[in-house]
């Protein structure tokens, strides 16, 4: 079990992190200071946390990865997080995204597929004092119970725009989500300007483990 320890050689490895995000392009001052406030090591095995500080996506256990941060970086300033803003995360995994989103002071809803996942990240963002909303199930169909969200964030890779979620977008809100195929999606930012009107912007490639689930992939298909 990791210790929750950040000291300054941890502190100094995110100051260095964010000057290469910065350098990479992100210049979204919410989102460089909130990745550099949360320690992302307290989301990694132990074995794993010495890579904390690299830019890449590492194993968080059940075939499942931690996002890249700059990844993490370029889906969180698209999304363009007002404080108050009532958000939808698919994909829970380790609960870094759901932790950077709560400290831009977003109310975050996250929707986990897999159990097992999902068990230990509420456990642990409890633990952390992240108080973001947690849910089992699958999120290509979104949460409709508690729809309408003003910003939908998909941080896995969809093969369509599932129209549940632009349905549960509330009006002027926005969605963040890779689409593609399995190994490859294109970024799309969707803005809802009205409830028949949605402007589509597109930008680089990822490459992202796959949406599961009824308006995604299906888990045994290759
Ligand atoms: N946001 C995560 C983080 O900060 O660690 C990284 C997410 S990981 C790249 C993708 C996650 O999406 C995995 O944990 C996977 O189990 C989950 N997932 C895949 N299909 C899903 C679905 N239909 N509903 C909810 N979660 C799903």
């Amino acid at each position: 079990m990791l210790k929750l320890e950040d000291s300054y050689i941890h502190k100094g490895q995110r100051r260095s992190l964010i000057d290469l995000l910065k350098k990479r392009g992100i210049a979204h001052e919410g989102v460089l200071e909130a990745m550099n406030t949360l320690p992302r090591h307290f989301f990694f095995d132990s074995a794993l946390a010495q890579h904390a500080y690299e830019d890449k996506a590492f194993p968080i256990g059940e075939g499942q990865t931690i996002s890249q941060p700059y990844t993490v970086a370029f889906q969180t300033s698209l999304l363009d997080i007002s404080p108050g803003d009532k958000v939808l995360e698919i994909g829970t995994g380790s609960g870094y995204q759901a932790g950077i989103l709560y400290l831009m002071g977003a109310k975050v809803h996250s929707i986990e597929f897999n159990k097992h996942l999902f068990e230990k990240t509420k456990k642990f963002l409890t633990k952390l004092g992240i108080r973001i909303k947690q849910h089992h199930g699958d999120g290509s169909l979104g949460l409709p119970d508690k729809a309408p969200f003003d910003k939908i964030i998909v941080t896995a890779g969809a093969p369509v725009v599932p129209k549940a979620l632009l349905h549960q977008l509330a009006v002027g809100g926005k969605m963040v989500i890779p689409v593609g195929d399995r190994d490859t999606q294109e970024m799309l930012c969707l803005t809802k300007k009205s409830s028949k009107n949605i402007l589509k912007e597109s930008y680089d490639s990822f490459s992202f483990v796959p949406l599961l689930g009824e308006n995604g992939w299906n888990p045994s298909a290759r």
